[in-house]
C-alpha cells in the first residue's frame, strides 16, 4: 500500500540535518520492522518527558511512532513494539486507501464529492472546477495531471485559509499573520511564537465550518499563546459551534490524508 503521508515527514526530518537543528536528528531515527511480512518504516523518538515506551499509528497516514524515554531504553521499546506487531498491524489495515490524485480519482471538496476528469479541449486554466457539476477538470498530458491538481488544491486551500484568517483577524482586532501552508500528519493548524500561523492545505476537502473553526482557533492564539479559559472564550466569539468542528475532525480527519500523488 503507499502511503502518501511518507514524504511530508521525510521533508521535515531532512530540513533538521544541518544547522542549530543537528541535535534533533540524532533524537529522531527511522528504522523498520517486519509488520505482516512486509518492511515498515518506524520512527524512533527520544523523549526524556515520556514516562514509558509509546507505540502510535497515526490514523491517516499508517505512519508508525515509538517514542522512548531514554537512549538506554531503546533496545525495550523495540522489543516492546516488536510485541505489539498484531496491534500495529490491526491499526494500519484501517488507515483509509490512498487515492491517487488524477483523472477517474472522486474526492471531497470543500466537503462535496467531486470527480476528476481529463478534458481534451483547453480551459480557463490548467485545472478548473465546475462548481455546478461537481468536476475538477484537468488538461494536459496524464503524467503531469496530478502534480497540477494538486497545485490547484493547495492553491485553494491557501486562498480559502486566508480569507477565514483575515475574517477572523479583523473580528479580534489582531493584525493579520504570515500565513503558511503545510502538510503535517499530526496538525492541521498551529500558531507560532513568531505569530505565523499555518493550516494543512488538506482542509480544502473538508467542509467549510471546519476550515472557519481553525481558522478561528488559531487567530484565537494570536491573543492567548495557551488553551486556557480565555483563549477559549476568544475562539467561542469567533466560532460558536467548535465541538461539531472538532467532533468532525476527530471523526473524518483520518480520510483526509487519502490523498496525494505517486512516490518514485
Ligand atoms: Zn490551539
Amino acid at each position: 500500500m503507499s502511503l502518501f503521508g511518507r514524504k511530508p515527514k521525510a521533508k521535515a526530518v531532512k530540513k533538521r540535518d544541518g544547522g542549530k537543528k543537528a541535535a534533533a536528528k540524532d533524537a529522531e531515527q527511522s528504522l523498520h520492522l517486519a509488520i505482516d511480512g512486509a518492511p515498515v518504516e518506524v520512527t524512533l523518538r527520544l523523549n526524556p518527558r515520556a514516562r514509558r515506551v509509546i507505540v502510535k499509528v497515526h490514523p491517516g497516514t499508517g505512519d508508525v511512532t515509538i517514542v522512548a524515554p531514554s537512549r538506554r531504553g531503546l533496545q525495550h521499546a523495540l522489543e516492546f513494539a516488536r510485541g505489539e506487531h498484531d496491534w500495529i498491524a490491526r491499526q494500519r489495515a484501517r488507515v483509509p486507501a490512498a487515492v491517487t490524485l488524477a483523472p477517474g480519482a472522486k474526492l471531497p471538496f470543500r466537503g462535496v464529492p467531486h470527480d476528476v476528469r481529463h478534458s481534451a479541449v483547453r480551459g480557463p486554466a490548467p485545472v478548473w472546477r465546475d462548481a455546478e457539476a461537481h468536476v475538477i477538470w484537468v488538461t494536459g498530458r496524464a503524467e503531469h495531471a496530478p502534480r497540477r491538481i494538486l497545485d490547484f488544491l493547495k492553491r485553494e486551500a491557501r486562498a480559502l485559509c486566508e480569507a477565514e484568517a483575515l475574517d477572523h483577524g479583523a473580528a479580534l482586532g489582531v493584525l493579520p499573520a504570515r500565513i503558511t501552508m503545510r502538510d503535517t500528519a499530526s496538525r492541521w493548524g498551529s500558531c507560532s511564537a513568531t505569530r505565523a500561523i499555518s493550516f494543512s492545505w488538506r482542509l480544502i476537502f473538508a467542509p467549510p465550518f471546519v476550515l472557519d473553526y481553525l481558522a478561528a482557533h488559531e487567530i484565537a492564539h494570536r491573543r492567548e499563546m495557551n488553551h486556557g479559559p480565555r483563549f477559549w472564550k476568544a475562539v467561542d466569539m469567533l466560532y460558536p459551534n467548535r465541538e461539531r468542528a472538532e467532533r468532525w475532525l476527530k471523526v473524518h480527519g483520518p480520510e483526509l490524508h487519502r490523498y496525494g500523488v505517486e512516490e518514485d
